[in-house]
């Protein structure tokens, strides 16, 4: 792959030397072709959508509708009114857990998580559970970190009516084997929830193929802006499902006596939406799928993935340190190093231009799992190279020496 450092700013510390940023799987850095078009939609382009008369609002009606496509043919989804824009995977799943849950929970059905989702993936659902009365199970990992299938296939009985499962793990990348999870789900008459936040910005999406029920993700995570994100649901299901918030937009008809509902997907989209963002993550994806190139997605997960088995292989050499996950992974690595908290590794590390994550990343249980309060992770992203991995193992030695 091309180095395309230049193409982020983002990549340079304040003094103009090079930033090692391998914190890809927390946000991405963006490039100066979605900064400028994010610009333009807030400037010589801003109007809103879908209200306008007049021309500047009926072509960014125009442009806003395009990305939605743009969206829709990029996870390869049957239509564009499959397609919901949410602040974020987050909200997405808050979405679905209110509006489908709340419809298709009640007391005694179950709902399966497994051991490694991020909160998100989590928290959502408790709230629905305790409200209706649902239980919760956990699928629990295999040794080398994956959610653990012939579990599941054994585990799944007909009170479970949803299955949510993180299609890449944010910890430990490993990747799940999402048409057999989603085929166990079926088979016992579940839906199955894909979070694809860490999936999008690294693999080709099909949701034919996949076969999940409802998928979503985030557009910062993708080299986009922040406060977007993507709800995709089957159609059948999203035309089924009950608004989940109330404002402009997503209304037919208001009367104090009666109020009715527009068409998904605008059904649940209340209020002013995020236009500039919505402009820029369509930017964001051609930006991304222009540097995939011919092979598409398929290399940049290539590319990913050869940082990953690099990383691990400099890491596996030092005798302190304990690598987490399966050695072949979506572009996220995880560990921890004897004697040293990842917090002051992640210090040391930052005073060498190198930005790692050091912390719980929002999946606790997953900690408990391993007995850990934290780990150490470095992800990267498209721009990601050799030198990264490099300074990653200069600032590690360092540290060695520093807690010798
Ligand atoms: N799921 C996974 C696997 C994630 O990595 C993240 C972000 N760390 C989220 C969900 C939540 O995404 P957001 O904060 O953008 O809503």
């Amino acid at each position: 792959m091309r180095d395309l450092r230049a193409d982020f700013p983002g990549l340079v510390t304040g003094e103009g030397a090079a930033w090692h940023y391998l914190d890809t799987a927390a946000t991405s850095q963006k490039p100066q072709k979605v900064i400028d078009a994010m610009a333009r939609a807030m400037g010589e382009d801003y109007a809103t959508v879908h209200r306008g008369v007049y021309a500047r609002s009926a072509d960014m009606t125009r442009r806003f509708e395009q990305a939605r496509s743009r969206v829709a043919s990029f996870i390869s989804a049957k239509n564009d009114s499959e397609i919901v824009f949410v602040r974020g995977a987050t909200e997405g799943i808050n979405l679905v857990a209110q509006s489908w849950g709340g419809m298709n929970i009640a007391a005694g059905d179950r709902i399966m998580l497994s051991q490694l989702e991020h909160h998100s993936n989590i928290v959502p659902w408790q709230m629905l559970a305790e409200r209706v009365g649902a239980q919760i199970d956990i699928c629990p990992l295999t040794d080398d970190g994956r959610i653990d299938l012939d579990w599941l296939e054994a585990n799944l009985t007909e009170q479970h009516k949803l299955v949510a499962l993180a299609h890449v793990s944010n910890v430990l990348g490993s990747v799940l084997g999402a048409k057999r999870a989603a085929k166990a789900a079926h088979s016992i008459g579940a839906k199955i929830l894909l979070d694809g936040c860490q999936s999008a910005p690294r693999m080709r999406l099909d949701m034919a193929e996949l076969d999940c029920d409802f998928f979503v993700f985030s557009g910062h995570k993708l080299y986009g802006p922040t406060g977007i994100g993507v709800l995709w649901a089957r159609e059948e299901l999203l035309e089924a499902m009950p608004p989940w918030q109330g404002g402009g937009a997503m209304i037919e008809r208001v009367t104090f006596e009666k109020t009715t509902y527009g068409p998904a997907p605008q059904r649940f989209e209340a209020g002013t939406p995020m236009i500039t963002e919505v402009i820029a993550l369509h930017a964001a994806i051609d930006y991304t799928l222009a540097q995939a190139g011919e092979d598409g997605m398929a290399s940049l997960y290539a590319h990913e993935n050869a940082l990953v088995r690099e990383t691990r292989e400099a890491l596996g050499r030092f005798n302190s340190i304990r690598l987490l996950g399966p050695d072949s992974s979506a572009g996220i690595v995880s560990f921890t190093m004897e004697g040293v908290h990842p917090h002051d590794l992640g210090t040391i590390l930052d005073e060498e231009n190198v930005a790692i994550r050091a912390g719980h990343h929002c999946a606790q249980p997953l900690m408990d799992h391993y007995g850990i309060p934290a780990t150490a992770r470095a992800s990267f992203g498209l721009y990601s190279t050799q030198d990264d991995i490099a300074a990653l193992v200069r600032g590690i030695e360092r540290t060695q020496k520093i807690f010798g």
